[in-house]
């Protein structure tokens, strides 16, 4: 995947310098002022697109601790009806779920990946594209990572649509020596373009997710409670993903306090909570 957006990045970049040097260089001050700034956004944007990837690859997507128990304190537990299990944030399914290969319990909305071989806490999908299970801490990565792609490949696009637009009318195809250059336009115009299109479908199916609170395979399960229980609003449910501080809410990772309470509202019990407590923090 690294490589396919490496490529789009460098395709972008020399068909907008081919495209824009000259304007920057012999251009009048404001073309060459609106280009230079076009360029900066595009830029910061691959920045950001490179960090959301990388952290979505290397950050753990949320591991269940060694002999975590879904029940308060010891066996005897396990023999109460479910109304005690309510407390531990039982409330899908009203019972304990255990994962036969990983012979351990296992909290609510984790899934066995068999990539990884072991289960993944709230987790959305395997991702061949980042080699890597996501799940509750590396989601936001992920959104992020589509969200900066989705708009770089948009400005790469829009920025191109001119020369494109002039090479159809003829102006500048003419001379033999903008043969490659009108390659190349084309190229990252059609790249960009289609990229552009795939990722924004892909967003806007991530958008309703978040909005609801499903994550990829239970939005694909078949059975499913009438009343979803992890839905506790679009705020909130928005909030529970990228946390409260909106500066937070575009970069990739999480502060150490902020994984503390993901991870403690996932195993404790009381999986809608997270927003509430990042409020606190
Ligand atoms: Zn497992």
């Amino acid at each position: 995947m690294i490589l396919v957006v490496l490529f789009f990045v460098l395709l972008t970049a020399s068909a907008l310098l081919s495209a824009y040097a000259p304007r920057i260089t012999h251009d009048g001050a404001g073309t060459a002022a609106a280009s230079l700034l076009a360029f900066a956004l595009f830029f910061f944007l691959v920045v950001m697109l490179t960090w959301s990837y990388f952290a979505c690859v290397l950050l753990e997507p949320g591991k269940v601790p060694q002999g975590w128990s879904p029940f308060e304190t010891d066996e005897a537990d396990r023999l109460e009806s479910g109304s005690h299990r309510q407390d531990k944030g039982l409330t899908g399914t009203g019972r304990p779920r255990y994962c036969r290969k990983c012979q351990a319990w296992k909290p609510e909305r984790a899934h066995h990946d068999s990539m990884l071989g072991r289960c993944v806490l709230r987790m959305d999908h395997y991702c061949v594209w980042v080699a890597n299970s996501v799940g509750l801490l590396n989601y936001k990565a992920f959104l992020l990572f589509l969200f900066y792609t989705f708009l770089a490949c948009l400005l790469g696009a829009s920025m191109l649509l001119g020369d494109v637009a002039r090479f159809f009318k003829g102006i500048d195809a003419a001379s033999p020596d903008n043969a490659g250059r009108f390659a190349l336009t084309m190229i990252a115009f059609v790249v960009d373009l289609a990229f552009s299109l795939s990722l924004g479908g892909l967003l806007a199916m991530h958008a309703r997710m978040v909005w609801l609170n499903y994550t990829t395979i239970e939005m694909f399960e078949k059975q499913r409670a009438a009343q979803w229980p992890y839905d506790r609003g679009a705020r909130r449910n928005f909030e529970e993903v990228f946390g409260t501080r909106f500066w937070r809410w575009w970069v990739p990772t999480y502060t150490a306090a902020e994984k503390a309470r993901m991870l403690d509202a996932t195993l404790n019990g009381h999986p809608s909570s997270t927003a509430t407590e990042f409020a606190a923090l």
